[in-house]
């Protein structure tokens, strides 16, 4: 099995510049530092490698034709769609060819008697609910970031979002796909008709983070948006009433279509920026809580969700009045990152899953190990389905604040795997959290996985280093990314003062 780093072995950069430059034209080929130093990261900025060349197709010929010449000189490529993979996945660590897929935006075709749309990588998460909206349907999988991030980005991570616990992530939502394999070979997998016979190919890729080969067009489900919606925010003194109101509704047989947790310090956070809502600064968590359907039995389901809240000791309860209140409590919600800045100098964002249950002991034991390694912690989480989110509230300048992040990150993780949780929720493995593959998967597993990463990509040129463990049993990162990363922080604290 070829894992071997690609980059090691060179490569005639000026002929393969020329090449490049001879498909696509030289405006949309970058290479000098100062371009590409864009491109040295993704949502992951503790960790940074600088791209050879970085490449903007605008079709699946082009696409075709750059993997052919980076095949034919053995160079790593990288897709990237808006760079905010929270798990490094778009960073390309061992150099090569980025190609960035902003110049295949465009939303193909919507067919609402089908009721799907056909769209290229680069479009825009929320641009398809945008342009499905006139005729009232939307498309489901909504992370946080869908304001930016593209939809070849979310196939590959298999993105989820407030509304996965209803509604599914990204991969119930993908009918099919045109790829390009790392031979420039083009594929359709699957049908727009739905489940196709023989292998689930398109499952096989959703979450394959890049590694499998390239996603040039995506045929995605529509759904009719639902009638009738109420959208509630529960505020609490205490952490655990909060959790056990979550476990409660589940318990309950009520499904929300979104189930979120804010904590005391991202409250703070929130009501310190533009889109503060008025929630108390001194609350310790709050819930937003939404159900969504048809009108007939809404009313009915909300009110035994009230019933599980008052009884949970919630000291404050909202029910959005119209359109307008409920935009701004998710606006608070989905901008709760963007307003970390507001309290921290820098955060790191984690993402795992733990048994719902678990829930008022992991929150616990979060907040301890932050306190231990002198850190402030955060959390915004899809709190329904157990996927944490503990931000690490940190300050690059303080000496060994990197290490001491990534340490308490490890342990946290570490945590989330021993009460029966799993790596990832939705951010996928990336380079960050691919060390700790072993915590929960055997050799034979990660084995089996090579095997089928093997047969999409069998000489490793796309997106290689990812998701599987480099040095066993050591929580090194590959040498050319500590080198690189360290000399780019001496450089950022030289240019920008933080
Ligand atoms: C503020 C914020 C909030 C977020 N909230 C959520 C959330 O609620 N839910 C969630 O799931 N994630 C969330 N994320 C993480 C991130 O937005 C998702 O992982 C998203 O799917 C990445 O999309 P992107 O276009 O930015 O992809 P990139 O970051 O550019 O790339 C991500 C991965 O996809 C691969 N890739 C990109 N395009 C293609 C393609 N055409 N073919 C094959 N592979 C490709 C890349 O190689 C990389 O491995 C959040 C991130 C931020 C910064």
């Amino acid at each position: 099995m070829n894992n071997a780093p690609v980059a090691e072995r060179g490569f005639p950069k000026e002929e393969v510049y020329r090449h490049l430059v001879s498909i696509l034209g030289k405006e949309w080929v970058l290479h000098t530092p100062e371009e590409l130093i864009v491109y040295e990261c993704d949502g992951l900025t503790l960790h940074t490698r600088l791209p050879d060349f970085v490449v903007f197709p605008t079709c699946t010929e082009e696409v075709v034709k750059i993997v052919k010449l980076a095949g034919q000189y053995k160079i790593p490529f990288v897709p990237r769609g808006a760079g905010t993979s929270l798990s490094g996945g778009a960073i390309p660590v061992e150099g090569g060819v980025v190609l960035e897929f902003s110049r295949m935006n465009r939303i193909l075709n919507i067919d609402y008697e089908n009721r799907l749309a056909i769209v290229q990588p680069g479009v825009v998460n929320l641009h398809v609910t945008q342009a499905a909206k006139k005729k009232n349907f939307y498309y489901a999988p909504d992370p946080s970031s869908q304001m930016v991030s593209t939809i070849g980005g979310n196939v590959a991570e298999n993105a989820g979002g407030p509304h996965t616990l209803k509604y599914g992530v990204t991969t119930n939502h993908v009918m099919a796909l045109e790829v390009v394999l790392p031979d420039g070979e083009v594929y359709e997998l699957g049908t727009a008709a739905g489940d196709a016979v023989g292998y689930d190919l398109v499952g096989s890729f959703v979450g394959s983070e890049g590694t499998f080969g390239i996603v040039t067009q995506i045929t995605v489900r529509l759904l009719y948006s639902p009638p009738a919606v109420k959208t509630m925010l529960a505020v609490y003194d205490s952490v655990v009433d909060a959790t056990k109101t979550v476990s409660g509704i589940i318990a309950r047989g009520v499904v929300p279509a979104a189930l979120e947790m804010i904590d005391r310090n991202t409250i703070q956070a929130i009501e310190a920026s533009v889109y503060a809502t008025g929630i108390p600064k001194d609350a310790e968590a709050v819930l937003l809580i939404e159900i969504d359907g048809l009108a007939t039995g809404i009313e009915q389901q909300m009110e035994r969700i009230l019933e599980v809240i008052k009884t949970n000791n919630a000291r404050e309860i909202r029910v959005a009045k119209n359109e307008t209140e409920r935009k701004k409590l998710w606006a608070a919600r989905k901008n709760a990152f963007g307003a970390y800045g507001r309290i921290s100098a820098n955060y790191y964002t984690m993402d795992g899953v733990i048994p719902r249950s678990k829930l008022p002991q992991i929150l616990q034991e979060i907040d301890d190990l932050g306190r231990r390694h002198g850190l402030r912690m955060a959390n915004v989480f899809h709190a329904g389905d157990g996927n944490l989110h503990p931000i690490i509230l940190y300050d690059i300048h303080q000496p060994g604040a990197k290490e001491n992040v990534l340490a308490l990150a490890g342990e946290i993780l570490q945590r989330c795997v021993e009460v029966g949780g799993a790596l990832s929720g939705e951010h996928g493995i990336g380079l960050e959290k691919q060390e700790f593959m072993s915590l929960i998967f055997s050799e034979a597993d990660l084995h089996a996985m090579q095997q089928l990463k093997q047969v999409f990509n069998p000489e490793n040129l796309a997106n290689p280093s990812k998701i599987f463990p480099i040095r066993r049993g050591c929580r090194e990162l590959p040498k050319n990314i500590l080198e690189s990363s360290d000399q780019k922080y001496k450089a950022y604290q030289e240019i920008v003062r933080f």
